[in-house]
């Protein structure tokens, strides 16, 4: 079933072309259109600039477009009365790349984990200590660690803890944006496999945004590809892809010996 239909989103913003100048309206989001079905990975990949992380905050509902029209379950983002509007909001989350500023530093975990919760659900405080350690337990961190601070943590255990705190309301689709991009390879690959747990076992969809075209085709099902802001190309199971993006994007990658870069460029 299809979750979420995006259908022909534009976006401007005013910006000043130089310094002293007037602001002019550029587009950064041009007729974006996709959908995505339920408990699908669906990657979205460009280069820095290319509008990966707007379409991602107009999705998550923190930002409305100029033009164009979302659906999630049938029902319009931007126009759904306030209770629709709630329940939305519980079914979407998101993860961004940078999991320390996204806490408050002086919040425990478990104050962190139990905010949810407190916003959403009218839980006793043995039932919201009942929900933090089962959240920990699906992130594969210590119960213990409730009591840190995220400075406290190491990078990937601030992102776990990130994706804990995105699925305690049970959403349907989490919004990975740049989400893995600041970790060591190693943590990267152990965070795919999490969330490639998470995905089967709760049926979530991800929308997995990176500039990243091998950690994006390793996690997802198809992938678009965004050149200033259009989408330019799907690549689907097969990884087949044509557009000058895409192939820039492949031949962004490093090979894994300076040797077969040598040989590469002959
Ligand atoms: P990406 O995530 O692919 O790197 P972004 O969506 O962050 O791209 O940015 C796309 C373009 O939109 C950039 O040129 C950026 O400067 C511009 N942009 C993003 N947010 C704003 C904003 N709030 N005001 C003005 N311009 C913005
Ligand atoms: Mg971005």
């Amino acid at each position: 079933m299809t979750l979420l239909d995006v259908k022909n989103i534009d976006m401007h913003y005013a910006q000043r072309p130089f310094l002293f100048q007037r602001k002019q309206e550029v587009p950064v989001l041009q007729k974006v259109s996709f959908s995505l079905q339920e408990g699908e990975c669906l990657g979205i990949v460009g280069q820095s600039g290319s509008g990966k992380s707007t379409l991602g905050r107009i999705i998550l509902g923190i930002e409305r477009p100029t033009n164009g029209e979302l659906l999630f379950q049938g029902v319009n983002l931007y126009e759904a009365p306030s209770k629709h509007k709630k329940r939305i909001r519980r079914d979407l989350q998101a993860v961004f790349q940078n999991s320390y500023h996204s806490f408050n530093p002086k919040q425990t975990i478990f104050e962190i984990l139990e905010e949810p919760f407190l916003n959403f659900e009218h839980f006793s405080k043995t039932e919201r200590q009942h929900k933090v350690r089962e959240l920990l337990d699906c992130v594969e961190l210590e119960r213990a660690m409730a009591q840190n601070y995220p400075s406290q943590l190491s990078g990937g255990q601030q992102q776990r803890v990130n994706i804990a705190r995105a699925l305690a309301l049970k959403p349907k689709l989490i919004v990975l944006d740049e989400a893995i991009s600041s970790l060591d390879m190693i943590l990267q690959k152990k965070i795919i496999q999490l969330l490639q747990t998470l995905q089967k076992e709760r049926q979530l969809a991800y929308i997995f945004i990176s500039h990243d075209l091998q950690a994006t085709r390793f996690m997802s099902d198809r992938i678009l590809v965004m050149q200033h802001g259009r989408l330019v190309e799907e690549i689907g199971k097969d990884g087949a892809y044509q557009h000058p993006a895409s192939q820039q994007l492949y031949h962004a990658i490093l090979p894994s010996h300076p040797r077969e870069r040598k040989h590469k460029t002959k």
